[in-house]
């Protein structure tokens, strides 16, 4: 099959495409690099430097394409609350730009990932699809707002589409950017250092972590499977695990004597995190195979900047 990609040269973007290719199929890629690395890529991958936004480029970018992977976002909560016009910008409409290309163009299917954030605080968990979303963040909205123009604009053009809900994915990688890095390999990166990790709050808040592979399982499987038309589905690891439970695991595999701090004052977001994976099973036959543990020993043992000195 052939693909193209947006959002390529990121963290799941970059893994999805190196998968594909291995599996013998053509894969095209777009990314701005504003945080992306084509380096990242394996060579039969066919990138180009550009806009999600840049419907020419997408034209010509869409030809022959059956299945598109809609990725390229901005992808921080706290700079979504500075910045929401930019999310917006990129995040919306970037997907409507894509979506506007797609129809013109006549694309067969679209998977877009979305993100467990779009939740927000809910009363009960494990989450699932049917709940009402209660996004708390412009992030969040951006995300919520992109399913809706997916599937509406899949609707009265005949384009196929799915959404996938990713919560916390992690693994060797992932952008590590000086200001609110993502949790994982931030802890990682303090422990191996032996400086503070510094959790939010009390650290009781719960989070769903899924590593990078499984999250990749999910993805392929969404181009090719039946009867998911119009279908939100979410992608963990169905599996709670608090913060403070989290550091501790973490500085247990790198035998760390980092100083653990608890900051009362800084918001540690929703309470609780978990995604109910019965749909996942049922339209991707998606199981999660790799334990939190066993992730983030992979995720030491393979990314370069955790090199334990
Ligand atoms: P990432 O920042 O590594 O990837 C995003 C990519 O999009 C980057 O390579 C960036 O350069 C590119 N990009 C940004 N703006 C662009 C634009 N205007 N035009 C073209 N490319 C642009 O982040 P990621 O973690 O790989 O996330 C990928 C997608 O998955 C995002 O849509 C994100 O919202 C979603 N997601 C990620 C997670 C997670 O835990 N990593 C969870 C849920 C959803």
């Amino acid at each position: 099959m052939n693909f193209l990609i947006t959002g390529a040269a990121g963290f799941l973007g970059a893994a999805l495409a190196n998968n594909l290719v291995r599996d013998g199929q053509q894969v095209r890629g777009l990314d701005d690099l504003s945080t992306g690395d084509p380096q990242a890529l394996d060579k039969s991958v066919h990138f180009t430097r550009g806009d999600v936004n840049d419907r020419p480029k997408l034209w010509t970018l869409l030809q022959n394409v059956d299945c598109v992977y809609h990725l390229a976002a901005r992808v921080s909560v706290p700079e979504s609350i500075l910045y929401p016009r930019e999310y917006n910008a990129v995040n919306v409409g970037g997907t409507v730009s894509l979506m506007e290309a797609m129809r013109d163009v006549g694309v067969r299917r679209v998977v877009f990932i979305s993100s467990g954030a779009i939740y927000g605080k809910q009363a009960r968990q494990p989450l699932k699809e049917k709940n009402r979303p209660s996004p708390d963040s412009p992030y969040a909205v951006s995300k919520l707002s992109s399913e809706s123009y997916v599937r509406t604009i899949g609707e009265l053009w005949g384009i196929e589409t799915v959404s996938l809900r990713v919560f916390n994915a992690y693994g060797p990688g992932q952008n590590l950017p000086p200001s609110h890095p993502p949790v994982i390999p931030n802890f990682i990166r303090q422990a191996v250092r032996n400086g503070s990790i510094v959790v939010h709050g009390g650290g009781d808040q719960t989070r769903d972590y899924i590593y990078l592979d499984d999250a990749i399982q999910a993805m392929v499987a969404a181009a090719t499977a039946p009867s998911i038309d119009g279908q939100v589905i979410n992608v963990g690891s169905g599996t709670e695990t608090s913060v403070r439970d989290l550091a501790q695991m973490i500085m247990t595999l790198t035998d760390s004597s980092a100083e653990l701090i608890f900051n009362p004052r800084a918001s540690s977001g929703v309470d609780r995190m978990c995604a109910d994976l019965s749909l996942a099973c049922e339209k991707l036959d998606f199981e999660p195979k790799i334990s939190l543990e066993d992730g983030l020993q992979r995720t030491i043992q393979q990314d370069d900047r955790f090199a334990l000195p």
